[in-house]
């Protein structure tokens, strides 16, 4: 069918739309390589923990600057593993942050361990480290933080505490692929990390999977394992495990894109320094980057009072947007009589009402960047002296 002749030119109608993620537009840069590789992998028939899996471990560990890289299933069972192979189980209580998405809590229910949740720091969102002692009890075993949106915890106050009492930290680092700490990477600071490559992340496969980085060598031999039956020869099994191995197809799909993964992060840290400057004249809260950190933008939340009204007025002109996450995790029906929270969590429950991710990817264009700023500032709610 003909084209119905309109007076809107192709740029505004692209202007008009921005979605909340273009992954089709990232595939695109890397089809050809993405097809030769996977081509490659099936003319071989080398399916599981073949040559791939083993060369994205190491090229992932030194990515992470930590000695190992072991990879699995997803970013959920990566958490999961990394809890088991640091010894957590039941009885076992883990202090996390309820802002996460709910993956973080419900691998310490798998793992057999309770989940114990402590409020956060409001303008970063990161668990609040000061807080960390109160919520320490006989049967407390390791921490887990949460690098959400891209930007690390406050890991030298969260290590301290960890040295003090003898707990073991894994990181939450499945938002925050090639974040920094004072010059450390996630992944390469806590007793071991989770990271996810589900498609959205910063570091994404073309289906699900995740790894668990890890300095110790003990820890990186138990995950392998457990990543496979709890087996290092065929039909010995020294461990209870399972089966959650990094696939080969999308091993060789996460080395074409690791090589690309610095130039993305660049990409979200300019646009979020051109949202801020676009941004600057509203009353919406910004995100905060600690000192001496590098956030690498996984997403970019703003806070506003108003967040629903803005929310749909965005909807109205084309901005998608999204809420990360809306419900916190100790009020989500599943973890009714779960766990146990610290305080009342007010900081968690008051930002859950006010976060607005906008559209954050490292294929947004300059335009689609100056319309969603100017539809953000065009809304009453947000324009300053009012
Ligand atoms: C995505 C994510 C996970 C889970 O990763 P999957 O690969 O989807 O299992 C865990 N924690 C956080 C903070 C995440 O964003």
């Amino acid at each position: 069918m003909d084209r119905v002749v309109t007076n809107v030119t192709p740029a505004i109608e692209r202007a008009l739309q921005v979605p909340f993620i273009d992954l089709k537009s990232q595939q695109r840069g890397m089809h050809e390589e993405a097809l030769g590789a996977i081509s490659k992998v099936i003319d071989s028939m080398d399916l599981i923990l073949g040559p791939n899996v083993r060369a994205f471990e190491a090229e992932f560990a030194s990515y992470c600057r930590a000695r190992y890289a072991i990879g699995v299933g997803s970013g959920t069972d990566a958490l999961y593993l990394a809890l088991r192979a640091c010894g957590i189980g039941p009885g076992d209580e883990v202090i996390t942050q309820a802002n996460s998405f709910v993956a973080t809590a419900e691998a310490i229910v798998m793992a057999g361990a309770d989940p114990v949740f402590v409020d956060i720091d409001s303008a970063t969102y990161a668990m609040d480290p000061w807080l960390l002692e109160a919520a320490i009890g006989p049967r407390t075993r390791a921490i887990i933080p949460v690098h959400l949106y891209g930007q690390m915890g406050d890991m030298d106050a969260i290590m301290e505490v960890a040295h003090r009492h003898g707990l073991v930290v894994v990181e939450d680092a499945c938002q925050a692929h090639g974040a920094e700490d004072r010059g450390r990477r996630a992944g390469g600071v806590g007793d071991a990390a989770a990271f996810s490559f589900y498609p959205a992340k910063n570091l994404g496969a073309l289906g699900d999977g995740g790894a668990v980085t890890t300095n110790s060598r003990s820890v990186a031999e138990n995950v392998r394992k457990l990543r496979d039956h709890g087996s290092f020869q065929k039909y010995q099994h020294e461990l209870v495990g399972m089966t959650s191995r990094l696939d080969e197809l999308q091993a060789a799909v996460l080395r074409i894109k690791l090589r690309q993964l610095d130039s993305y992060n660049a990409l979200r840290r300019a646009h979020a320094r051109t949202y801020e400057e676009l941004l600057a004249c509203t009353n919406v809260e910004l995100p905060a980057v600690r000192q001496d950190a590098s956030h690498v933008f996984h997403l970019y939340v703003i806070q506003t009072d108003h967040r629903d009204r803005v929310r749909a007025t965005l909807a109205d002109r084309g901005v998608a947007t999204g809420i990360h996450y809306p419900v916190p995790i100790h009020q989500q029906a599943a973890f009714r009589g779960i766990g146990r929270v610290v305080g009342d969590l007010p900081t968690t429950e008051r930002v859950a009402r006010r976060i607005l991710s906008l559209p954050m990817y490292p294929e947004l264009q300059p335009d689609q960047l100056r319309y969603v700023a100017s539809c953000l500032r065009e809304c009453a709610e947000v324009a300053n002296g009012i």
